[in-house]
């Protein structure tokens, strides 16, 4: 039996390696989980796979979730010091690391920490803390095995080849629900446009960053950490069908690629089962079936954050942390209906014009710079 720990239960990605435990029981079981403030979906998770640890995100709800939920014999505590207990829960073999944002990062850390097989869906802890975690990994001899589709492909791809012979990793973009529109329609798109992906079902935030492709940029620089790149070893392709999760040219001229249906069970669960694979409960791809597969270039004008996001990979790291802070200030803003959909490349190029670029030393240091940036950025958001 493989013990399992998610971070985010209650999340897209947590519901997803849930059903991916339900339906192979015999293999899977669930030691600790964390969630945030979704006590109902949370309580039915918890009665239902048993784990022994669970952490919520606020003190009043840990305090009355095992009388409401009617457990006895579990560990509950509450938190980011909850979600970090559970991320190093000894009991565990592999962590599902599937908080969105920053406050993946000391979770993710931990798991990383204590030495863990680490699913990481949390693309943003590898974004701002690439070289941290990558020095933690060597000294714990944790493993992390991406879930993001498009990293799965890569992985999955080099998983019997030289990484010195890679010349290329290309990494596909759907190109989100405004591929189509001219960049002056695209102005004022509302939420619920912007939350309309045509190819996958997401959380909010990594819905919103597809539309901007800031979702592909995050990208960039989490496979840059995940698989040691040089920048001009990194492109991107928008491919609408979102069959090719990713490409990777090696230097004798093929190309590799992984294609599979559009649907995260199937990078969550190779992340769950490496080396091994298990059969999926979904219809296989059937390659007759399929519309043809078509590939074009980025447009950069139209999407100005995947430049910005390019930049960052030549830059300091403290870049990208502030990149990231000032992505996610603005897309909450913009899920707040506070500004338009236009606001959101532009309040993040502005936020990020005097950055001054540090490498970063520490979590400590990289909660600062987040911090600072996450000021100027709501600064300028209450002068717009
Ligand atoms: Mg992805």
């Amino acid at each position: 039996m493989v013990n399992i720990s998610i971070l985010g239960s209650t999340g897209s990605i947590g519901r997803n390696t849930l059903e991916i435990v339900q339906s192979h029981s015999h293999r899977f079981g669930v030691a600790g989980m964390a969630a945030g403030r979704n006590f109902e979906l949370f309580c039915q998770q918890v009665r239902r796979f048993s784990p022994k640890i669970v952490s919520l995100q606020r003190k009043e709800d840990a305090d009355r979730f095992g009388q409401v939920c009617g457990l006895r014999d579990i560990q509950i505590v509450f938190g980011s010091e909850g979600t970090e207990q559970v991320a190093r829960f000894p009991e565990s073999d592999i962590v599902v690391s599937s908080i969105t944002g920053i406050d993946g990062l000391k979770p993710t850390l931990a798991a990383v920490e204590s030495g863990k097989k680490v699913a990481l869906a949390n693309k943003e802890s590898m974004v701002v803390a690439g070289s941290l975690i990558q020095a933690e990994m060597t000294k714990s001899g944790a493993e992390i095995i991406p879930v993001d589709s498009e990293h799965s492909g890569i992985f999955q791809c080099l998983a019997k080849e030289n990484t010195s012979d890679v010349k290329k990793v290309i990494l596909t973009a759907s190109g989100g629900p405004f591929f189509n529109t001219t960049a002056e329609e695209m102005r004022n798109k509302s939420v619920r446009e912007a939350l309309n992906h045509p190819r996958w079902k997401m959380g909010a935030k990594v819905t919103i960053d597809s539309a901007t492709l800031m979702n592909k940029g995050l990208e960039l620089i989490e496979a840059r950490w995940l698989f040691n790149l040089k920048p001009e070893q990194l492109a991107v392709l928008i491919h609408p069908q979102s069959i090719v999760h990713s490409l990777v040219e090696m230097r004798d001229g093929s190309v590799l690629a992984q294609l599979s249906q559009t649907d995260m069970k199937i990078p969550i669960q190779y992340a769950l089962t490496y080396p091994e694979r298990l059969d999926s409960s979904l219809p296989y791809l059937d390659l007759a079936r399929t519309p043809s597969l078509e590939f074009y270039e980025v447009d950069s004008v139209k999407f100005p954050l995947i430049a910005l996001a390019r930049d960052a990979l030549t830059r300091g790291e403290s870049f990208s942390v502030a990149l990231n802070a000032a992505n996610e200030v603005a897309v909450e803003a913009f899920l707040e209906e506070a500004i338009p959909f236009h606001a959101i490349s532009e309040i993040v190029t502005q936020a990020l014009i005097n950055h001054r670029d540090e490498n970063v030393r520490t979590v400590d240091h990289i909660f600062e710079i987040d911090r600072e940036t996450r000021k100027r950025t709501r600064d300028l958001l209450e002068r717009t």
